[in-house]
C-alpha cells in the first residue's frame, strides 16, 4: 500500500470520526415522505428504509416518541443518540412498505397528516402546482433538478392517502399521528382567520377521530413565520417541526421551528451519516431552550 493511499484513508477515518463524535451528541430528526420504489424525489424504497434503520441500529441510535421528544426540550436528559424519524403527508404506502420494517428493526415513527384529506388523494401537489414552482424558482434550484421535480409532481398529485381506520391502527406499531395542518397549504400566505382553522380544525379533528389530540405540528413547505409559530401555539400545539435544517437554525430558540433533515432515494447510508451529523444541531437547540 502507498503513502498516498493511507493518507487518503486516514484522512477519511478521521472526517467520519468527526462526523460521528458531533452526532453522537444530538437529537436529530429525519423527514421521509413517500416510501416506495418510483425512485422519485420524494420517495425512498422500503430496501433503503431498511438500510438506514440498520445503520442506525448498528450505531445505537435510539428512536424517540413524540412524548419523549417533548420531555427533551423540557430538558428531560436523554441517552445522548437518539432519533425522531418522521414520515409527511401520511401516505397509504406508509402503512403497507414503511410499518413492516419499522416493526421488524424496533424503532417508532410519527406520521404528520394532512387532516382534510385523509382516505383521499394528496391533491395539493396539483392544486398549489403554481405556488410551489415559485418556491423552488426562489430557491435557484438547478434546471435538472427542476425537471425532477415536474416528475415528482405529476407522480404525487395521485397518491392515495390512509383512512382514518388505517390511522387508527398505527398506535398498536408505536406510531404516533401528529397534525399536517388541514390542506398542506403554504400557511404563511393565509389570513389570521385561515391560519388559525387550518390548525385548529387540524388539531380537533385528530382528537375527535383518534381519541387524543396532536401535540406537534408539521409546517408544509419550508414555509414559516413567526406568525405561523405563534399561530400554532395559540392553537394548542407544544412545538412545530420544519422540512429544512437551514430555515430551522434561522429560528434559534424557537420550539416550533425544530429542523428537521429531509432524507430521500438519492441518500445511501453513508449520507445518511452526514445527514445525522446536520441533524444533531437540533441537540443544541434542545439545550439553549433548556438553559433559557
Ligand atoms: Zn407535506
Amino acid at each position: 500500500m502507498s503513502l498516498r493511499f493511507w493518507a487518503k484513508r486516514l484522512l477519511k477515518l478521521a472526517l467520519l470520526g468527526l462526523v460521528g463524535g458531533r452526532a453522537a451528541r444530538g437529537v436529530a430528526v429525519l423527514a421521509y415522505h413517500s416510501v416506495d420504489n418510483s425512485g422519485s424525489w420524494l420517495s425512498i424504497s422500503p430496501n433503503q428504509l431498511r438500510e438506514h434503520l440498520q445503520w442506525l441500529k448498528d450505531h445505537h441510535w435510539q428512536g424517540l416518541t413524540i412524548d419523549q421528544l417533548l420531555a427533551r426540550l423540557d430538558g428531560q436528559p436523554g441517552s445522548g443518540r437518539e432519533i425522531l424519524i418522521t414520515f409527511d403527508d401520511g401516505y397509504e404506502n406508509f402503512l403497507t412498505n414503511a410499518v413492516p420494517v419499522l416493526k421488524e428493526m424496533g424503532f417508532p415513527a410519527t406520521v404528520f397528516v394532512v387532516t382534510d384529506l385523509v382516505g383521499k388523494t394528496s391533491k395539493w401537489y396539483e392544486k398549489e402546482r403554481e405556488n410551489i414552482k415559485k418556491f423552488v424558482d426562489g430557491m435557484s434550484f438547478p434546471k435538472k433538478d427542476r425537471q425532477v421535480l415536474d416528475r415528482m409532481l405529476e407522480h404525487f398529485s395521485q397518491e392515495r392517502l390512509m383512512s382514518w381506520e388505517q390511522l387508527s391502527r398505527l398506535e398498536e406499531f408505536n406510531v404516533d399521528v401528529e397534525s399536517h395542518s388541514c390542506s398542506h397549504r403554504f400557511l404563511s400566505k393565509l389570513s389570521a382567520a385561515e391560519l388559525a382553522d387550518e390548525l385548529e380544525r387540524s388539531r380537533g379533528e385528530l382528537q375527535e377521530k383518534l381519541g387524543h389530540a396532536s401535540r406537534t405540528n408539521c409546517f408544509s413547505y419550508v414555509d414559516f413565520s413567526s406568525v405561523v409559530g405563534k399561530a400554532a401555539e395559540a392553537a394548542g400545539f407544544e412545538a412545530g417541526f420544519l422540512a429544512s435544517l437551514v430555515t430551522g437554525a434561522k429560528e434559534k430558540n424557537n420550539r416550533f421551528a425544530l429542523g428537521r433533515v429531509g432524507i430521500n432515494g438519492f441518500y445511501s447510508k453513508f449520507d445518511l451519516r452526514f445527514a445525522l451529523s446536520q441533524a444533531a444541531g437540533l441537540h443544541q437547540r434542545i439545550r439553549r431552550l433548556i438553559i433559557r
